[in-house]
């Protein structure tokens, strides 16, 4: 029984961040440009609220403009494009964040379709997503760039490993595939996608070197199911029931980190491992995003 070294995201997170704010002042004393984030927000859900409030924050912390225009519940699907299409030409601005989920009259992939995909710091266009499949530089979505800068800030082979992705979203399964079977650092893996789908789902993971669980289910993954030694990388975020917390519930992952810990060689906690990552990476694209623009004119 081995107890598995923590991968602490939150640390990772903040040194991504301190590079980013060097880079980035160097980069706007050179150039006289300050990169500038618009987050979009239609409605009050208040757990999107939060994500939106921390990825405007993290941005002024670096000194850049980050910016939230919070819509109406009604706005209508034209309201909504004529102001991507705004940002879309407006130079101060060099990344463009529509915060999802989108309510049901809103026609969510035509609205992500309409960021230019230049500014598409999520990564979501159709374009970004060619880019990524051909090898082609692009913003890549956070959440999965976040996976592997924790893999290589830990130093945790993946050439030749065979990584098990647990889910097939567009946002995070597949583009996370995409990273780990590209050529070089990071990548090199073999990879399998397991999904609802999948038969004998924990003979599958139970072959991983590396597990990636990203299902909206919480704590789904047991101890069980890994392979002594393997890394373990929990990217869901589910909030159970807690009575013995003053708030009454708690956040845990898509793994049972209490059965899992002991057999993992390495493990992501949540709160604290992947959710951190996916913010500093969102700085990294605004940065990457804002560099390319400048070059372009
Ligand atoms: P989706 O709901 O889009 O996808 C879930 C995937 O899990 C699907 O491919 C689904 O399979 C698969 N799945 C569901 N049930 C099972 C099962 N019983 N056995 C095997 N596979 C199953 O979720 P997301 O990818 O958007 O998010 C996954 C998790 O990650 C969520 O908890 C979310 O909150 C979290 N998340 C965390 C982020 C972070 O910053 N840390 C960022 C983004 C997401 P099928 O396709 O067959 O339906």
């Amino acid at each position: 029984m081995s107890t598995a070294q923590i991968i602490d995201g939150k640390a990772v997170a903040t040194k991504v961040l301190a590079e980013l704010k060097e880079e980035s002042a160097a980069w706007t004393k050179q150039t006289r440009i300050t990169p500038g984030l618009v987050v979009i927000i239609v409605g009050n859900n208040p757990a999107s609220q939060v994500y939106v409030t921390n990825k405007t924050r993290t941005c002024n912390e670096l000194g850049w403009h980050g910016e939230t225009r919070v819509l109406p519940e009604d706005v209508s699907q034209k309201e909504i494009i004529d102001i991507i299409q705004s940002l879309n030409a407006d130079n101060t601005v060099h990344g463009v964040l529509v915060q999802l989920p989108l309510p049901k009259h809103l026609d969510e992939q035509a609205i992500l379709d309409t960021i230019t995909p230049d500014k598409d710091v999520d990564g979501f266009h159709p374009v970004n997503v060619g880019r990524l499949s051909l090898g082609i530089p692009a913003p890549v979505p956070c959440t999965p760039l976040g996976v592997i800068r924790l893999l290589q800030e830990y130093q945790i082979e993946t050439k030749g490993k065979l990584a098990v992705i647990i889910g097939r979203s567009n946002i995070v399964g597949k583009p996370m595939a995409q990273l780990l079977m590209r050529k070089g650092s990071g990548g090199d893996a073999t990879v399998v996608i397991a999904h609802s789908r999948t038969a004998n789902l924990p003979d599958v993971v139970r072959q991983a070197d590396i597990v990636i669980a990203a299902i909206g289910r919480p704590q789904f993954v047991k101890g069980d199911y890994i392979k002594e030694g393997a890394t373990v990388i929990d990217v869901g975020i589910n909030r159970i029931p807690a009575p013995e917390r003053p708030k009454g519930t708690r956040l845990v992952g898509d793994v049972d980190f209490e059965t899992a810990v002991t057999r993992a060689g390495a493990i992501t906690p949540v709160p604290g491992g992947v959710g951190p990552m996916t913010i500093a990476m969102l700085m990294r694209n605004t940065l990457d995003c804002a560099k390319r623009l400048a070059a372009k004119e």
